[in-house]
């Protein structure tokens, strides 16, 4: 399963600089995972501040 970025995002960007696919943009309000591009390295977990990827 891909992740998934809940509404606890606070849309500071780090998710997107450090996934290695690029799958993650800015959507609206927070930002959003691309399901047909997400590799589910967990990196975007890693890096976020709030917790906000999660997978499934
Ligand atoms: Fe990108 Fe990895 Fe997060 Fe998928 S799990 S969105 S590939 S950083
Ligand atoms: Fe949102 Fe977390 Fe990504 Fe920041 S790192 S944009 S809070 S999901």
């Amino acid at each position: 399963m891909a992740y998934k970025i809940s509404n606890e995002c606070i849309s500071c960007g780090a998710c997107a600089a450090e996934c290695p696919v690029s799958a993650i943009s800015e959507g609206d309000g927070k930002y959003e995972i691309n399901p047909e591009t997400c590799i589910e390295c967990g990196a975007c977990a890693e890096t976020c501040p709030v917790g906000a990827p999660a997978q499934g």
